[in-house]
């Protein structure tokens, strides 16, 4: 166990943040021993547990994590299972999540082709159900091996027991019970700490892959990039690389510029509501949803209220892409909470719409 150890190198916003208490996790038998150490359960019972791993999805509110940070990096991936049609295979939580899917795309293994050169690891893909492309890692995962971090018991999450949907899990639900409650303890100290029943850490995630498959062209500029490039009949590696070829387009590189990707999920109205946007805005983008609502891209909105390419001394908005706040370096974690409300303040006031936050704010 390390102590105020810095958690620069742990968050793709690169933010110079120290952890009370901070701990790497290579074998289950780090696990166990994790659960008994004094701290950890101290921490535990006082709410200040952060699991951590590529750092690419959370922003500190604070340069200092007066908690214990724990740091699953379990290695290995096993084929488990073979048919003539599909190829269940277990990957464990510390793979890096985009040398996974090279892996899978090389094995001819159709599902995760889309979501190529998302950043992070294998074990928090299924926290957020990550996606893009018209894809969501929901679709390829079999089942989610779970130990949890109170009782040292395992538990083996089948697909429906995760309650998949938007950029959302049972997972991500109960770590934002537990961090809205911690924030608040923070700020006022007579609250009680949580009795957590659980608290689940996601050790290995087990895929179901397709042999054959259909390749899926129709979102974002693929079908366009595929054609500008003369691919008539792109190959399972050709979607893959068009993916990273457009993502590089638009996304800043971490290792130079601080973001975690989309700052903001895309908002989700009322046909009503939509209907009443479109007489204002007739080229408002949508992507219908499978119930009466509709998605309207917050990156539209953001940039139509002004704010592509706005910079404020070491924070801004992308101006490749208005959904992602960057962190040129230098700067606090407060100066993005401010832009943040900033944004949502003006998107609220012009559209009468509510943009939340992607990220995970800790
Ligand atoms: C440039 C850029 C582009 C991005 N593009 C996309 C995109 O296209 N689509 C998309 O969905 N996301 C995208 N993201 C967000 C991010 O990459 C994903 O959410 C990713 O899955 C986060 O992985 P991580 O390992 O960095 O997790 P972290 O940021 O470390 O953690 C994320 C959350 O998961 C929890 N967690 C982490 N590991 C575990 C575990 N083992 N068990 C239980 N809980 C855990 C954490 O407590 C935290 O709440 C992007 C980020 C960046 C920086």
């Amino acid at each position: 166990m390390e102590k105020n150890f810095s958690l620069r190198e742990l968050n793709t916003f690169g933010f110079d943040v120290k952890a009370r208490y901070f701990q790497e996790l290579k074998s289950m038998d780090d696990i166990h021993e994790l659960t008994r150490n004094p701290k950890f359960i101290e921490c535990r019972d006082a709410s200040r547990i952060l699991i951590l791993s590529g750092g690419s999805n959370i922003l500190f509110s604070d340069e200092f994590y007066d908690g214990f940070v724990v740091y699953p990096n379990l290695k290995g991936i096993e084929t488990l299972e073979e048919t003539d049609k599909t190829v269940k295979i277990r990957c464990y939580c510390g793979e890096v999540w985009k040398d996974f899917v090279d892996y899978t795309v090389s094995r001819k293994l159709y599902r995760l082709e889309n979501l190529s050169d998302i950043p992070g690891k294998v074990g928090a893909a299924p926290v957020q159900n990550i996606g893009a492309y018209g894809a969501e890692v929901k679709d390829a995962i079999y089942q989610v091996h779970t130990i949890d971090l109170v009782s040292g018991k395992t538990k083996v999450f089948c697909n429906e027991e995760c309650h998949f949907s938007y950029r959302n899990s049972v997972f991500k639900e109960l770590i934002s019970q537990r961090t809205t409650h911690a924030l608040s303890q923070r700020d006022d100290k007579s609250l009680p700490g949580g009795t957590w029943h659980a608290l689940y850490m996601i050790f290995a995630v087990d895929f179901i892959l397709k042999k054959h498959g259909e390749l899926k062209l129709d979102y974002g500029n693929i079908r366009n990039y595929l054609i500008s490039n003369n691919i008539t009949s792109p190959t399972l590696q050709d979607v893959a690389a068009t993916v990273k070829a457009i993502r590089a387009e638009k996304l800043p590189e971490v290792s130079v510029i601080g973001s975690v990707g989309s700052f903001f999920q895309n908002a989700i109205v009322t046909n009503e509501k939509f209907l009443e946007l479109k007489e204002c805005y007739d080229n408002i983008p949508s992507y219908p949803t499978d119930s009466a609502f509709v998605k309207i891209p917050s990156g539209w909105l953001i940039d139509k209220a002004g704010w592509k390419g706005y910079r404020e001394s070491h924070v801004g908005v992308w101006d490749k892409q208005a959904l992602v706040l960057v962190h040129y370096g230098g700067g606090k974690p407060q100066e993005i909470l401010d832009l943040m409300k900033k944004i949502q303040d003006s998107v609220k006031e012009k559209f009468g719409i509510e943009i939340n936050p992607e990220v995970n704010i800790v």
